[in-house]
């Protein structure tokens, strides 16, 4: 080998000497070939830290030391057979194994592993192909490397996008499989993103491979000599969910239990007309108001897309650094955020949602919307030629019609060196809950020297309210007070009866306690599941809380 592959890394795996780790990968290197594997040895192999060419390795949006959340060594198999292939050796020699499939997975611990000195599974290295776009079933079936945006990019060189949209989050550099397993979400009608997934190829903890739902169905005089992997599937994967039985997709999401290699994603039919809209709602206290008119219209699906109610300072944020606006180092009062809207032309809270469908159907649509929402006094209605310089409209009206976007992010540069973590509670889509949540998480940001930065983003009958904690990732005071924030807001939330949708790597724990009813009968059954699937405990330990049998938990407590 080259003399790189025989060096040590910075975190071998746990319970791993130098010499296991060596042969280790003298194994791996006859699977995947030396080009495929990186060994993480000093500093400068983890000092990436920018989203558009982000690490492999490491949680650039460190929370902890950089080096905590790191992997020992990142492989990128060529294909499922050798997916399959290193899951054999990764039992053999008792090694962690954490699967990502681009690893930008912002504000929940990007590359990094749970477990340090875990190998990072580099998925979407080599398996980056769009297997195919069916114009009629209006779906896609895509391997773990495919970004929304290359997606995308494959419907317009293709001319498709005439045809299909897809969904998109708020960036377009994630992974549409990652995501979609992770139970991320977009803002078109198609924003619940496993909800529009549609069938699975999944290699097990031991190495086998299956296909979920209708994918359990062979087509007509198929090759069975053929690899499992490259045998033609059944016509309708793609079409219909569940197949026959229990279903289980559910259990590859937010999962340590299979390595998802193919997975289908329905397509939007291109509606036929698009509009976007603003409507900026001007005092605090509005926003109990707005989301009673929400309710109804988001259940009826007279809201045909999932819209978002922004704070305004995270408007604000993505256009400009927290020192355009203020000099004080305190987080800013109600007065100077009411400055702050005034400047912008926004209010407190601001709503972008959009019509859909030709424009006889766009405008009774927006009779009932601008009705609603005119009875805030105060409220106001845009479109996006309404204001040209109102850079997050102009995203949004691009996000909201599934076309990718990178600019988003800029509200991590809020402050020097800007890092973040996503506080993520699921909210009964009423006044009441919305403003108890937006209180509670405002004081507490406060109490720990943060302005409150956050969004509601409504789905069909709840709302994940999003709270971005921006801190300053090079001071390691900001990163002790944003960890302790978010684990007493957990706590606090918990206590009110509100849980997460989704965490970092460094708040799993804490969550999926949370989730306790009836004596944690739940974490009792994934942990059942999970032996059972994967005795050796190789693949994800502690993702989500759940922990193998050969694991001491509490061990393991950041
Ligand atoms: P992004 O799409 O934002 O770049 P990642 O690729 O990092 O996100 O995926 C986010 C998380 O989803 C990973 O940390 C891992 O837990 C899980 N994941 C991603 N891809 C796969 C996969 N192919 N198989 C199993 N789990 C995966």
């Amino acid at each position: 080998g080259t003399p790189k592959l025989t060096e040590d890394p910075i975190a071998l795996p746990p319970g791993v000497n130098s010499q296991t780790f060596k042969n280790f990968i003298l194994r791996v290197s006859e699977v995947v070939g030396e080009e495929n594997i990186t060994i993480i040895t000093k500093p400068e192999d983890h000092s990436k830290d920018d989203y558009m060419d982000p690490s492999k390795v490491h949680d650039m949006f460190n929370i902890l030391d950089e080096d905590y959340f790191i992997s020992s060594a990142v492989v990128a198999p060529r294909n499922v057979k050798e997916v399959q292939a290193l899951m054999k050796l990764f039992n053999e020699f008792e090694i962690p194994v954490w699967p990502f499939s681009i690893g930008r997975n912002v504000g929940y611990g990007g590359a990094g592993p749970r477990v340090r000195g875990s190998i990072g599974l580099d998925m979407g290295r080599n398996m980056n192909k769009v297997l195919k776009v069916d114009v009629d079933g209006a779906y896609a079936l895509v391997e773990p490397g495919v970004t929304f945006q290359e997606l995308h990019d494959y419907l317009v060189a293709n001319n498709l996008r005439d045809k299909l949209w897809i969904d998109v989050p708020d960036l377009g550099g994630g992974s549409v499989l990652g995501n979609t397993i992770e139970r991320g979400v977009g803002y078109t009608p198609y924003g619940d993103h496993f909800m529009m997934h549609c069938g699975m190829e999944v290699v097990l903890p031991d190495g086998s491979l299956i296909r979920t739902g209708m994918g359990a169905l062979p087509p007509p005089n198929v090759d069975t000599s053929l690899p499992a992997d490259e045998q033609p599937a059944n016509e309708c994967w793609q079409l219909f969910n569940y197949g026959f039985g229990p279903y289980n997709d559910g259990i590859f999401t937010q999962s340590s239990l299979g390595i998802v290699t193919k997975m289908g994603i329905w397509l939007m039919v291109n509606p036929g007309g698009y509009q976007s809209y603003l409507v900026t709602i001007p005092r605090d206290e509005d926003l109990h108001q707005a989301v009673e008119i929400i309710r109804p219209l988001r259940v009826a699906m007279v809201l045909q897309n999932v819209p978002t109610v922004r704070h305004v300072l995270m408007d604000a944020a993505v256009m400009g650094t927290r020192t355009k606006y203020s000099t004080s180092d305190k987080p800013l009062t109600d007065s100077e955020i009411d400055e702050i809207a005034k400047k912008l032309n926004l209010g407190r809270w601001n709503f972008y949602g959009a019509l859909y469908g030709p424009a006889p159907i766009r405008e009774a649509m927006w009779q009932v919307v601008k009705g609603a929402f005119s009875t805030i006094p105060g409220a106001k209605f845009y479109f996006p030629e309404d204001m040209p310089d109102n850079e997050v409209l102009q995203i949004r009206h691009n996000t909201l019609q599934g076309i990718p976007s990178f600019s988003e992010l800029s509200w991590v540069d809020w402050l020097p060196n800007g890092g973040h973590l996503f506080f993520s509670p699921i909210a009964k889509v009423s006044g009441n809950d919305a403003m108890a949540q937006y209180q509670l998480t405002r004081r507490r940001s406060e109490e720990f020297g943060f302005d409150f930065i956050g969004t509601f983003v409504v789905g069909m009958r709840e709302m994940h309210h999003i709270v971005c904690i921006v801190y300053n990732r090079k001071d390691p005071e900001q990163r002790r007070k944003a960890h302790k924030l978010i684990s007493v807001l957990v706590d606090d939330a918990a206590k009110a009866g509100w849980g997460e949708y989704r965490t970092h790597l460094a708040l799993m724990d804490q969550i999926s306690g949370t989730y306790n009813f009836n004596d944690n009968a739940q974490m009792k059954l994934n942990e059942k599941i999970k032996n059972a699937l994967d005795p050796k405990g190789i693949l994800a330990p502690g993702k989500n809380g759940i922990w193998p049998k050969n694991y001491d938990a509490a061990a393991w407590r950041p």
